[in-house]
């Protein structure tokens, strides 16, 4: 007879999810109401004000999609892209890739900045990249990009797009609440993020904002966007705030619960503070590997601080510690993926893993499987 699943307890120090906090696990099981319960709907009020905090933005439409990250992305792509848009998409690791993919598919024309894995996108190689492409009306980049571990400069990504008269699709799925994002301050025009990583929540459910400008461009469509349940002007019939909600599709209750208390504990640490605990755990994990004679692969002034790629030593089977560390001490670590498979460590500090006890944890392991 097949039994009630008790996952192991693990720590989550891989690119995501990320640990949950406690108080996030305690208000999913929450009793369930309807989605168009009047309590409910004061909750996603306060929700929509909560993520507006965290996003730094004033925007109307500032809502979670009931879908993992992937789907913040898609819903960017298909309210923005027509078909034949000439689109510039930034690809220095897998997530600008997956842009790109979304580009294609909506029948947008990619036109492609190629950077390196493990470094910044460069803003002066999108700078001529614009120039060279004068039709196109939208820039495309990942600020954090979690299969390498390198931040690109948004602020200056976007000035140089607005200089070219385009508008900017932001992937900030690893960067929310774990590295400054001013989405207001350096005008970046619609956003989107995931619950799983820097806000401690669960996955499964992504943060978008839209700015004006680009609700404007989705109001000048000459097509019908071709997703029905990504389709911003269906959607915001249930999350705007100033008509009646009408039914769109089941809410994720509970899902929503935890989102509004990891959203809750940001608002009270302060999101700066928060920023700014990244930052602190990521030199003292730094000190901790380089103590080890370890080697983060993103240069200094690139790095991110919730996402950490080390090189595997020569010599090192890195699926076997990876394996090891799970069996033996019950902690994830992430693999390479794409050009960096089997040649680095993915060692994540988000949200509640970002943790003094689990910088201890991870070196002190790593130590021992590489002494
Ligand atoms: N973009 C980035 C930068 C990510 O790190 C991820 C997930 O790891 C995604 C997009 C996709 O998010 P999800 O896996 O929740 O669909």
């Amino acid at each position: 007879m097949i039994r009630s699943f008790n996952p192991p307890v693990r720590t989550l120090m891989g690119p995501g999810p990320a640990d949950v906090h406690p108080r996030v696990l305690a208000a999913l099981a929450r009793p369930t109401i309807g989605h168009l319960d009047p309590a409910f709907v004061t909750m996603m009020d306060e929700l929509k004000d909560l993520l507006r905090l965290a996003f730094r933005t004033e925007n109307a439409l500032t809502m979670p999609v009931s879908a993992p990250g992937s789907a913040g992305m898609e819903i960017c792509f298909v309210n923005l892209v027509e078909p034949g848009d000439e689109v510039v998409v930034c690809i220095n690791g897998v997530f600008g890739a997956r842009m790109k993919e979304n580009i294609e598919r909506t029948g947008g024309i990619p036109i492609v900045v190629q950077g390196q894995w493990g470094r910044a996108v460069d803003p002066n190689q999108v700078e001529e990249t614009l120039k060279a492409h004068p039709n196109a009306r939208l820039l495309a980049f990942v600020q954090a990009e979690t299969s390498t571990g390198a931040s690109s400069d948004a602020q200056t990504l976007a000035e140089i797009a607005h200089r070219h008269d385009c508008l900017t699709i932001v992937d900030a799925v690893t960067a929310l609440g774990g590295s400054p994002l001013e989405v207001d301050a350096w005008g970046l025009d619609a956003v989107y993020s995931g619950s799983q990583k820097c806000l401690s929540c669960t996955p499964g459910l992504a943060p978008v904002t839209f700015g004006e400008r680009a609700l404007e461009k989705v109001r000048q469509r000459k097509t019908k966007v071709q997703s029905w349940f990504l389709d911003l002007n269906l959607v915001m019939g249930y999350w705007s705030g100033e008509q009646k909600r009408t039914y769109h599709h089941t809410a994720p209750v509970n899902a929503l619960y935890a989102l509004h208390e990891s959203l809750v504990m940001l608002a009270e640490e302060g999101v700066e503070q928060a920023w700014e605990r990244h930052a602190h755990h990521h030199r003292a994990l730094r000190a901790g590997l380089e103590a080890l004679g370890l080697e983060l692969i993103v240069p200094v002034d690139e790095r991110l601080p919730q996402l950490n790629s080390v090189a595997v030593p020569g010599g090192i089977d890195e699926a076997l510690v990876r394996s090891r560390l799970l069996q033996h001490y019950n902690l994830e670590l992430g693999a390479g993926l794409g050009d960096l498979a089997g040649k680095i460590w993915r060692i994540g500090l988000m949200g509640y893993s970002s943790r003094p006890t689990n910088i201890l944890l991870c070196v002190g392991a790593l130590a021992n499987e590489l002494s």
